[in-house]
């Protein structure tokens, strides 16, 4: 049986997930809120009732809560602030972290997770060093274009587009997200993009990097899932969803037709 799909509208949903949008009213500059929108469908094609919630400036982070978190990306003005604030957090972000909890980061969100950014001027700003990565600055340069890297754990390509100043440079026990095929990635030298910690990956992938690479949006909803609710868990597969889908806009195109719309 391929559970939720086509049927919760009517029904009451078989699961329920709390997703922290951290500081989604600071960090919210490059699209990337189109995440949040992506991981609503996924969630909701799963049976999933997903609940968003923005925590930010002074309001406290609890670890317990939330079974995902999205951090966005932003412009060194809005990181200098969260920087200042997210200290306050840092504690339960890494015991989340470490507890295997779900976090997508991107971009500025990525920097901060890890020990320091350098900002374009030279202004050093500090991450919580919840990850051992540190982000470098560059001369009068920003990487900005297409996108392509391959995880080499599942061979999965992944498409997006980028646009930073910082470097940024792995550190001990991190994987890159995927090895650069077309761009410039995590510092435009060692080929490693994004990164992969136990639940948790960083990309600088803008824009809704969960709607061009479904698969990963597909992960990280079923693993909160499975974190909540058990192993055990029978999901539908990404391949059900599609071929669900498939048959709805057939459905639509049908009736469409029969009414003489296009
Ligand atoms: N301000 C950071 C940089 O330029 C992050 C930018 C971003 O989030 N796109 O590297």
């Amino acid at each position: 049986e391929i559970y939720g799909l086509d049927k919760w509208k009517n029904e009451t949903p078989k699961y329920e997930l709390n997703v922290c949008h951290l500081y989604g009213n600071l960090l919210n500059t490059y699209g990337d809120n189109g995440n949040i929108l992506m991981l609503k469908y996924i969630g909701e094609k799963l049976g999933v009732k997903m609940n968003f919630e923005i925590v930010s400036l002074n309001d406290t982070f609890d670890e317990e809560k939330y079974d995902l978190v999205f951090f966005g990306g932003g412009q060194d003005y809005e990181q200098w602030i969260v920087s200042k604030d997210i200290q306050k957090k840092k504690e339960a972000i890494t015991k989340f972290i470490e507890q295997d909890g779900v976090v997508l980061a991107i971009c500025g969100g990525y920097q901060l997770l890890g020990e320091y950014y350098i900002e374009a001027s030279g202004r050093k700003v500090e991450g919580i060093s919840a990850l051992p990565h540190y982000t470098l600055n560059q001369q009068d340069n920003r990487f900005i274009g297409d996108v392509e890297i391959v995880n080499e754990e599942t061979g999965e390509h992944y498409y997006g587009f980028e646009n930073h100043q910082g470097r940024t440079f792995l550190g001990e026990g991190e994987k890159p997200l995927g090895r650069v095929l077309t761009g410039k990635g995590n510092n435009g030298e060692d080929m490693s993009e994004g990164v992969h910690y136990k639940n948790t990956y960083g990309s600088y992938f803008h824009g809704p990097l969960l709607s061009r690479n479904s698969r990963l949006a597909y992960r990280l909803v079923t693993q909160a899932l499975k974190n909540r609710y058990g192993v055990e868990l029978h999901l539908p597969t990404w391949e059900e969803i599609l071929g669900q889908e498939e048959k709805e806009s057939a459905a639509v195109k049908d009736v469409k037709t029969k009414v003489g719309g296009n």
